[in-house]
């Protein structure tokens, strides 16, 4: 049987990943939830969904009812996912939960908490694990193709546009870095395959854009690793980056773009000669991360990216956060 997924919050992401289950071996869309009953009449006819399967915030918790469903997956603004996070957990289901896990280690501890209570799973969406380059780049970087990994740099950026709920700190708990940034910060910690030591991070905003009131633009940060290894990450609100590269002894390995939807592209130096790279064929990343989810509801396991990696990040994102703030450097144990 294929495992059913509800969709909580019918915005541009959820759009596209509604679009993603065609492709799916181990799971569905069986339910929507939404604010907006033209959006539910909309997606619901178009995926087919039936009227008793489509449902409001208000009844929401209702879920609990519907076999049919196994997993939440929260595609809303950041501040709103620990609450539905725990609504669904509560509810008995499972959870698929979109980055930033949350705005606070505080929430994301709550969230593992409520999982780990009702027995259910916490996933986070980083597609970017299930995306065959990075899984290729993640694989040569930890088995030194390129020599002991000494440099990262990671970029992500792009040109905000006004008016939007990621600009606005109360729903999106801050700006470049809990939404683009996060994609530099997550990719470190993978390529590097262990957690940082120490932070120590600048931020440059112009107060006078009125994108910027409440949120910043752009936040660089720097990671040392336990190995030794360092990373250079850039996060931008007003500039468009999507790189990463990782440096060994003997050369490099680059991707760019590294982390968008499609279209990755790799590069590899060694010895002192470049040359692009494919990896072999696999499921297109969208696609794997649900079926991912899947496989460890059938299989009894452990996500690769469970509540845990979420609370990695957001405790990273606290001490870069604060290290720009203070104007000194943060240890983190
Ligand atoms: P969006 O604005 O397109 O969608 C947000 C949805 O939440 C809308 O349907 C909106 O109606 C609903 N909503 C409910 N209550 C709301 C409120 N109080 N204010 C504003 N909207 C409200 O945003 P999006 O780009 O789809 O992002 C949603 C989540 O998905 C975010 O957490 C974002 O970080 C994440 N995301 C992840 C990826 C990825 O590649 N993994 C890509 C884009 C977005």
């Amino acid at each position: 049987r294929k495992i059913g997924y509800a969709v909580v919050g019918l915005g541009r992401y959820a759009e596209l990943i509604m679009s993603k289950f065609a492709e799916c071996e181990h799971s569905r869309l069986v339910a929507l939830v939404s604010g907006t009953p033209e959006k539910l009449e909309k997606f619901g006819t178009q995926y087919n969904i039936h009227k008793t399967h489509r449902y409001s915030y208000a009844n929401f918790d209702t879920i609990r009812d519907n076999p049919d469903i196994d997993v939440v997956y929260v595609i809303l603004p950041n501040s709103m996912h620990a609450e539905y996070v725990v609504r669904a957990a509560k509810a008995g289901k499972h959870v698929m939960c979109e980055k930033p896990m949350a705005v606070s280690v505080a929430e994301c501890e709550t969230m593992i908490a409520a999982c780990r209570a009702a027995k259910r799973k916490l996933m986070i969406g980083y597609r970017s694990r299930f995306q065959p380059h990075n899984m290729l780049a993640i694989q040569l970087a930890q088995s030194g193709f390129v020599g002991p990994t000494r440099i990262i740099t990671s970029e992500h950026g792009f040109d905000a546009k006004p008016n939007q709920w990621r600009l606005d700190r109360p729903l999106s708990g801050g700006g470049s870095l809990m939404d683009i940034g996060i994609y530099s910060l997550n990719a470190a910690r993978y390529l590097a395959g262990e957690n940082p030591v120490e932070v120590s991070a600048i931020e440059s905003t112009d107060r006078s854009d009125p994108r910027f009131r409440t949120v910043e633009d752009r936040i660089s940060f720097l990671l040392r690793f336990p190995s030794g290894i360092e990373a250079t990450c850039v996060s931008s609100y007003s500039s468009n980056h999507n790189a990463y590269r990782v440096i060994g002894t003997k050369g490099w390995i680059e991707l760019e773009p590294a982390t968008s939807y499609e279209g990755q592209k790799m590069r590899i130096n060694r010895d002192g000669r470049t040359e692009p790279r494919d990896p072999p064929a696999g499921k297109a990343q969208h696609a794997a991360q649900l079926d991912h989810l899947a496989e460890c509801i059938f299989d009894d396991k452990q996500p690769l990216v469970a509540g845990e990696e979420g609370l990695a990040d957001m405790r990273v994102i606290e001490a870069i956060y604060r290290s720009a703030r203070e104007g000194q450097r943060v240890r983190l144990v």
